[in-house]
């Protein structure tokens, strides 16, 4: 009898260990990665390079969830607590290199004329990835996300590109073709915090999960969500297409995590 009540604590210790590996990403410290960092109990915030980071788990063993920017520069970093702060290592990581060649300059180089849009633009995003909601409700600290759209990766996060011999940010986010039309679905529950047609990222939605973690998608022929919209996860949000400067219809997925863009495969869970 006792035996039999050992494993069953055993057997009961092990899942939970395992759903608990599954709802979070993998600590990968390396730029455009996560460092996934246990605190001390009772830790209530932390921060990295000044921006507030998401803490998931009970009061007694909180763990940090780490946004690492892709011009994140390896060797040791820090997570700051109010007391103290804890030191990490980056790692290195390369990513592929792509060198392009556009025949069509003012889709390398927009015209100068289309500079204040694409400004407001970029404002209009970047007031959302600065954003810090700290209600834990929003998506329960749920970090497993489902894939938005099924399809093969055409361009995956980090790649290097370089266009007519002019070096580009590093690609921030995932892309996924499927044909036009194809539904998207919110990859976790959240708040819808813009909707948009932006000159580079056409028809976009924006999530809050909560915490300063933020998706991204793209391209979308069309929005089928309301600002300030409350969504679930799986939600259709929206259907692919190949609204602003795309060759072809597919989905750009990206993710934010204390204003750094980092790999959306490290959230989606493996079949
Ligand atoms: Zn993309």
């Amino acid at each position: 009898m006792k035996l039999v009540l050992f494993s069953g604590a055993l057997f009961a210790a092990l899942l939970l260990f395992q759903s608990s590996v599954a709802a979070q990403p993998a600590h990968t410290p390396v730029p455009g990665g996560v460092a996934v960092i246990a605190l001390p109990a009772n830790t209530k915030s932390a921060r990295f390079l000044g921006n507030p980071v998401l803490i998931i788990g009970d009061s007694e063993k909180p763990i940090a969830i780490v946004g690492i920017a892709m011009d994140q520069a390896p060797g040791p970093a820090q997570l700051d607590l109010v007391s103290g702060a804890i030191v990490f290592d980056v790692l290195e990581k390369s990513y592929l290199t792509e060198r392009l060649t556009i025949q069509d300059n003012n889709k390398v180089t927009p015209p100068a004329r289309d500079y204040d849009r694409i400004n407001r633009d970029r404002q209009e995003m970047m007031a959302v990835f600065e954003s810090f909601t700290t209600d834990r409700a929003i998506n329960a600290g749920r970090l497993e996300f489902i894939t938005p759209v099924e399809g093969r990766i055409s361009s995956p996060f980090g790649k290097r590109r370089i266009l007519n011999d002019q070096p580009r940010s590093p690609h921030s986010g995932l892309d996924i073709a499927a044909p036009e039309g194809t539904p998207i679905k919110a990859a976790a529950a959240g708040i819808v915090r813009a909707t948009g047609d932006y000159f580079f990222n056409g028809n976009t939605v924006l999530i809050d999960h909560g915490q300063g973690l933020i998706t991204m998608y793209c391209h979308l022929s069309k929005i089928k969500v309301e600002l300030n919209a409350t969504v679930e996860q799986g939600e259709i949000i929206g259907l692919v297409g190949q609204t602003g400067r795309v060759t072809g219809p597919h989905l750009h997925f990206s993710v934010n995590l204390n204003q750094a863009r980092v790999d959306p495969a490290l959230f989606i869970a493996q079949p």
